[in-house]
């Protein structure tokens, strides 16, 4: 056991010390469960969600919970992986047999455990929802140190898948994958002068994947300019005849910043290159990483954005609230916020699970460095419109969300405490997340 390490998400924003451990056998996971530490415990995967959500001030953190472990079942088209197996590695079993994770978010550093414990989505979960719609069961250890095989019919599921940690811990899931035939997707990337002519091509689309990069520093009629990416797989054998196989990007590491790179200047003249250098439309192939995972080709880019970290504010909202988008970039633009990096998704059903993100409508998700009072308060702002608008801020990429304003996007939530009760009585799994949201003691 390491004793008080200092634990941060992605976003190095916030970072709280615990005793970490891991990883541990069944056996002495059961043991620990059943006898918790006074602080609690919670699983952590590769810290890739922004915030806290990883994070369990005084008590016990595991990570890695357990060794990543990967079976793949080629003829039944599934594969059981390890809560603590990143997505590289099941990627690597699963592509040389011609079968792709259905839900691939934009890093492939994360666990399967806290894909799980988040639900996650990616460029396509308009069109095959999020990662909820693709398991076919989890094994958990509950707060009580019970294994169970929770399947979706039940209330326990819904309320892991999506749970963030706060059910127990992600022993392993089966999911089911999507059959390919080449490594290699066809991409159309488009440069587009405007918001309405960027939600236009998301809403039109017809590839398998979309999403869009969009300038967040640009403003009046320039508001919301960027460049939509729609991919679909290529069909038919590998175009050089080679074998199907997975490698992550070769990445090169970012330096370490004393102070951060973007200011409202840098940020804006970083935004007007990407969007400049653009082509207005390309139509090419692209590798798996290249597609999938392209921030993964720099290592620890997080670690140059200087030491005081950065905030992701994510959030989804229903059709009639698209507005949304314009209002909080424009409004961002004004309190002199530096976001440096900006996506657009346009979403379609929401998972049955009360703690999932994705909803029908639309997504933005905006990277900026972590700054004084006005930005704070313009985040608490936008966390009321999106409340008001039916919407909700991802948990995932969250660090800073009020209680108030989480109950208004995910409340009331009496199915998921009365399962998580059912699965940690003792209220033992707990984060700072969770305490910061009331989800536990
Ligand atoms: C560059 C980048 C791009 C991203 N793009 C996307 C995207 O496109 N779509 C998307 O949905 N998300 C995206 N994310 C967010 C990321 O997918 C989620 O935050 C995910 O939860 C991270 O998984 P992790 O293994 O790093 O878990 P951690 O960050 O370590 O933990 C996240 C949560 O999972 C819980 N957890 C982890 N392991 C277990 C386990 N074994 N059992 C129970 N609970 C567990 C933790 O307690 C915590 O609550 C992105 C993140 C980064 C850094």
């Amino acid at each position: 056991m390491r004793s008080s390490v200092l634990l941060q998400g992605w976003g190095r924003s916030t970072g709280s010390r615990s005793a970490v451990l891991g990883p541990l056998t069944g056996a002495a996971l059961r043991e620990l469960l059943a006898h918790p530490p006074d602080g609690g415990v919670l699983a952590r995967g590769a810290g890739c969600s922004y915030g806290d959500a990883a994070q369990n001030a005084g008590g016990v953190v595991l990570a890695p919970a357990t060794v990543p472990e990967i079976r793949v079942d080629a003829l039944g088209g599934t594969v059981r992986a390890a809560g603590s197996a990143r997505f590289t590695e099941v990627l690597a079993r699963t592509v040389p047999r011609g079968l792709l994770l259905p839900v691939l978010p934009g890093t492939g550093r994360l666990t399967v455990g806290g894909a799980v414990a988040a639900d996650v989505h990616g460029k396509n979960q308009r069109t095959d929802g999020s990662l909820a719609n693709w398991l076919e069961s989890v094994e958990l250890l509950d707060g009580t140190g019970q294994v169970r095989l929770l399947t979706p019919d039940q209330e326990e599921f819904r309320a892991t898948v999506g749970g963030m940690g706060l059910t127990g811990v992600v022993l392993a899931a089966t999911i089911r994958l999507i059959p390919i035939t080449s490594t290699r997707l066809r991409v159309t990337s488009r440069r587009v002068a405007d918001l309405d002519a960027l939600l236009a091509e998301l809403d039109g689309a017809r590839s398998r994947y979309a999403v869009a990069w969009i300038d967040t520093t640009a403003g009046g009629r320039a508001l919301g300019r960027g460049i939509v990416d729609l991919g679909d797989h290529l069909d038919g054998p590998q175009p050089d005849g080679g074998e199907l196989a997975f490698a992550p990007a070769r990445a090169v590491r970012a330096p370490r910043l004393p102070v951060g790179p973007f200011t409202p200047l840098t940020a804006r003249a970083f935004n007007e290159l990407w969007y400049r250098r653009a082509p207005r439309e390309r139509t090419g192939t692209q590798g798996l990483p290249e597609f999938f995972h392209r921030l993964d080709a720099v290592r620890e880019w997080n670690r140059a954005l200087g030491p005081r970290g950065f905030l992701q504010y994510q959030f989804a909202v229903p059709d009639p609230a698209v507005g949304l988008l314009a209002e909080a970039i424009a409004a961002l633009g004004r309190v002199d916020a530096a976001p440096f990096l900006g996506t657009v998704k346009r979403f379609g059903p929401a998972a049955d699970c009360p703690l999932s993100f994705p909803l029908p409508g639309w997504s933005l998700a905006v990277d900026m460095p972590t700054a004084g009072r006005r930005l704070h308060d313009l985040l608490d702002l936008l966390d009321r419109r999106v409340a008001e608008a039916g919407g909700r801020v991802y948990l995932a990429k969250d660090a800073r969300l009020g209680r108030t304003a989480f109950d208004a996007m995910y409340g009331p939530l009496d199915g998921w405490r009365a399962a998580r009760a059912r699965l940690d009585p003792g209220d033992t799994m707990r984060s700072d997340l969770g305490r910061r949201l009331g989800l536990c003691r």
